[in-house]
């Protein structure tokens, strides 16, 4: 690759930050609140103008719901061909009183820039847009092909990106799958993601008689609801940190030697989380270091337990009913239906008396750490922020990236660009501009290394 042509890219982005700051900010200055419409229409029919300015031949593709604008562009044909995701909705900005400058009114403090979108997910891809407008501006045309897929559901959960998925498979031949969503390390280092865990929640529901009755009166004849998920809830976890279900954990999958040493070089400080939280000690097992257990190890929660009495003093009462909430966040090569499956086998098993219903849930993705596209990647953020990426092997939370990795069976990066307390979901979201700046370098440095690496 020649460092001209990417030098002539960042020079550019440099001449040009001013205009670029003021497009996001007039993009961020309009609403697109998928939870309840407002401005979703506008935002999508302002991006496929923009695409198709871009030569992005972009078009609004519909689903059961908000539609997904869709927009690619050949200039390598037989090279490789990028897809970018991102999602062009927001979340409510509730509490308003508790924004210091309204949330789609953008204002630029202590060289942050503050609105509803600024890091999630507004201003990230719209940088790595700017970045394909840079690439083209100065060279005429891209490194590698693109297609660009900004979803209008994320934050309501993304419910119609698996159908859409599967259904336009055709429309999205590509080679891998970059994203640009979530915040860069709290050290301030930037991250390459290669996985997110999966989640399934279940409730569990216990009934006795058929009203509360009196302790004294009715204990010993008639059961206790809360004491049948007392024992069913222990027969699934023991005190030594491990989940007794049966077959549990027959499908994960050990770290890789290179996940290892990616592991062992995340910064992370335990003292420090422990005095933060008030913990006297992590969760058992004790000797588990502490992104294995964010990253390489299921869990099984417990979020609720409810029934009974809860209020002052004493109430000699035997509940009717019982509710438990749990979730499980799943590792590779755990799926949904697998552990759905699992899980309501050892209830039938050990209780069938107990209702289980299942509420939901999502695969997990990981991408291997020596994926062919893993070192261009990686080279172009150090092209553009002069610092080693940390490599992480997968996130503790959960997104809906099995749909790239499993059904369109490609490699997905995740590389954020925002900074760790970007305050996403909250009240003054906010992306430090220098980020936002950084961030479409990075964006063009990446196809750059990508296009390069396939040339070859
Ligand atoms: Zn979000």
């Amino acid at each position: 690759m020649n460092q001209h042509d990417l030098s002539r890219v960042f020079a550019h982005v440099e001449q040009n930050r001013q205009s670029f700051i003021n497009r996001l900010i007039d993009y961020l200055r309009r609403p697109s609140i998928s939870a309840h419409g407002e401005g979703m229409g506008e935002v999508a029919d302002y991006l496929v103008a923009w695409l198709n300015q871009l030569g992005l031949k972009a078009r609004l593709m519909p689903t059961p719901g908000w539609p997904m604008v869709l927009g690619q562009r050949t200039d390598a044909p037989g090279g490789l061909t990028v897809l970018l995701y991102g999602h062009y909705d927001v979340q409510p900005p509730d509490p308003l009183e508790a924004w210091v400058t309204p949330p789609f009114e953008p204002a630029i403090r202590n060289g942050r820039l503050y609105a509803r979108g600024a890091g999630d997910n507004k201003g990230q891809h719209f940088a790595q847009l700017l970045a394909l407008e840079a690439l083209l501006a100065c060279h005429g045309q891209l490194p590698c092909n693109v297609i660009v897929l900004l979803e209008g559901e994320e934050e309501i959960g993304s419910p119609h990106i698996p159908g859409f998925i599967r259904e336009h498979k055709d429309m999205l031949n590509a080679d891998l799958v970059l994203i640009s969503d979530g915040p860069v390390d709290v050290s301030g280092r930037s991250r390459l993601e290669f996985g997110v865990r999966g989640v399934v929640s279940f409730e569990l529901r216990a009934r006795g008689a058929n009203q509360d009755l009196h302790s004294g009166n009715w204990g010993g004849v008639a059961p206790n609801p809360l004491w049948t998920l007392v024992h069913l809830l222990s027969t699934m976890k023991n005190a030594q940190g491990e989940i007794t279900i049966e077959g549990f954990y027959d499908k994960v999958e050990p770290p890789t030697e290179l996940e290892r040493a990616a592991l062992a070089r995340l910064p992370i400080d335990v003292q420090a989380v422990k005095q933060d939280l008030e913990l006297a000690q992590l969760d058992a097992p004790y000797e588990r270091p502490f992104y294995d257990r964010l990253m390489m190890w299921p869990t099984l929660t417990i979020n609720g337990l409810h029934g009974g009495y809860g209020g002052p003093g004493s109430k000699t009462v035997l509940p009717h009913e019982a509710v438990a909430k749990c979730d499980i966040r799943l590792v590779e090569a755990q799926t949904v239906d697998e552990i759905f499956g699992k899980v309501e086998a050892h209830v039938r098993r050990f209780a069938p008396e107990v209702e289980f219903i299942r509420q939901g849930g999502m695969d997990p993705s990981k991408t291997p750490l020596d994926s062919p596209f893993a070192e261009p990647i990686r080279r172009g953020i150090i092209a553009a922020q002069g610092e080693e990426p940390l490599l992480v092997p997968a996130m503790g939370g959960s997104l809906p990236n099995y749909v790239f990795t499993k059904t369109l069976g490609l490699h997905t990066f995740v590389v954020p660009y925002a900074n760790a307390d970007e305050a996403n979901h909250a009240p003054n979201e906010n992306l430090e501009i220098e980020r936002f700046i950084m961030g479409i370098k990075t964006g063009a440095a990446m196809l750059m290394y990508l296009g390069a690496a396939r040339a070859r």
